[in-house]
């Protein structure tokens, strides 16, 4: 690709290159001021810039239809289209959020990709404006869904909701998503349990490049059609291989050469071992082109995500926040709290001392503590808050720890002091 490159185009952005590449697939390129230089960003064809880089550490802007996501960025998880507990689109953007995820299998199940579709898609139903990323469903077919088989096809499993028998193939995880009209459509793999025989994995891998060419065929074909709500959605491909280190690298190589929109690690955290986790994503990221987002499903806790942004992962997602919010586990700097602890009786200071979240400028732990203990709805709803803020803003302090050139003495002293609380 070579574009031309020229610098002080636009007075309003303080840095104007477009696009260069050094030989090396590097770009050198910062913002692109499009609507000053005339050029389409769809027909330019960049999506992911790097704005700062060290050893394996990144940090980069992606821009998509719905607005530039800035990395390492944790995408705040609304299951069935809604954080679970009580917590608006409008809080949402209170706290931070860039990005949201939501969940292709169940919202097919209900209410029903079709429904939403008539309605707009899902950022005119749910009132989102910003980036949102879809999984596949795969991962919900392969965890909640029982008896189901797995053909060439796709697989065939009971709805957990009602048991009506469903059919999800790589095709039709693709038109789910394109109905949906989310930011970003995630490939349909298979998530291979843990642990898998090594015959296994390396069977269930190739079925899953196969899927991703029948995905991203499929996925070109709906955003050609003319009653497509966003043709301009993403493709994100999947690496999988569970801890097998060769199959990981040798997938990530083959789904490399597909030039898809971004690259996901998928099958981690489903019970190996955090330093398992761990080396798996130091061997096999660097297999990953550098200029795309890389995206470690499912995880995890502030320490996983400092790990592996340390590693070259910039896209996050996990529960933990939300779920652990909901049964009173506030996250904090010093580690994790648990506001039913009859220690918090009597204390009167926020969550979080210096926090300025929602919940931490007007609420106290005791306050909070008699909610949850009452069942009051309220108090999930203010620790989620907390939660979410606290993991949007850690986020924060990564890139800027990042784009400083300060990543590693930044994740010694945030690692130092997680471990202060010992509630659990
Ligand atoms: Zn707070």
């Amino acid at each position: 690709m070579d574009f031309v490159v020229e610098k002080n185009a636009c007075s309003m952005y303080t840095c104007d290159v477009i696009y260069g590449n050094q030989g090396n697939n590097i770009p050198i390129t910062a913002y692109l001021p499009i609507q000053h230089i005339g050029l389409d960003i769809w027909e330019v064809g960049i999506m992911y810039t790097l704005i700062s880089q060290d050893n394996n550490v990144k940090s980069g802007e992606f821009r998509t239809v719905h607005g530039t996501i800035q990395t390492p960025v944790f995408m705040n998880v609304g299951t069935a289209a809604a954080i679970k507990g009580a917590v608006s689109t409008a809080d949402l953007k209170e706290i931070g959020t860039q990005v949201q995820l939501s969940n292709t299998y169940h919202l097919h199940v209900r209410p029903g990709d079709e429904v939403i579709k008539k309605l707009g898609g899902l950022h005119k139903f749910m009132v989102w404006d910003r980036p949102i990323l879809t999984d596949s469903g795969g991962f919900q077919v392969f965890s909640l869904a029982k008896l189901r088989k797995i053909r060439e096809e796709g697989v065939y499993f009971n709805s957990h909701v009602d048991g009506r028998k469903i059919f999800m193939g790589p095709e039709e995880s693709m038109r789910i998503q394109s109905n949906l009209a989310s930011t970003i459509a995630m490939a349909f793999d298979e998530c291979p349990p843990y642990p898998s025989d090594r015959s296994y994995m390396q069977e269930s891998v190739d079925r899953t490049t196969r899927w991703l060419l029948r995905c991203k065929k499929e996925l070109d074909r709906l955003n050609s059609l003319p009653d497509t709500i966003n043709r301009h959605q993403m493709l994100f491909g999947i690496n999988q291989g569970g801890t097998y280190k060769d199959i990981r690298i040798e997938h990530a190589k083959v789904i490399s050469d597909m030039n898809l929109d971004g690259y996901a690690i998928g099958g981690l955290a489903v019970g190996e071992s955090h330093e398992q986790m761990y080396y798996i994503l130091e061997e096999t990221v660097p297999y990953l082109p550098v200029d795309k987002p890389v995206y470690l499903m499912g995880v995890g806790t502030p320490a996983n995500i400092l790990e592996a942004v340390d590693r070259g992962v910039d896209f996050f997602d996990c529960v933990y926040p939300t779920r652990n919010g909901r049964h009173g586990h506030a996250y904090t700097g010093y580690g994790r709290m648990n506001l039913l602890n009859a220690k918090y009786e009597l204390d009167d200071r926020p969550i979080e001392e210096g926090c300025m979240c929602p919940t931490c400028r007007t609420y106290s732990r005791a306050y909070i503590r008699h909610l949850l203990k009452a069942r009051e709805m309220l108090g999930m709803r203010l620790v989620v808050l907390h939660n979410l803020y606290y993991y949007n803003h850690l986020m924060e302090e990564i890139r800027d720890a990042i784009r400083g050139k300060r990543y590693k003495q930044f994740k010694k002293k945030m690692l130092d002091n997680l471990n202060q609380y010992n509630d659990d």
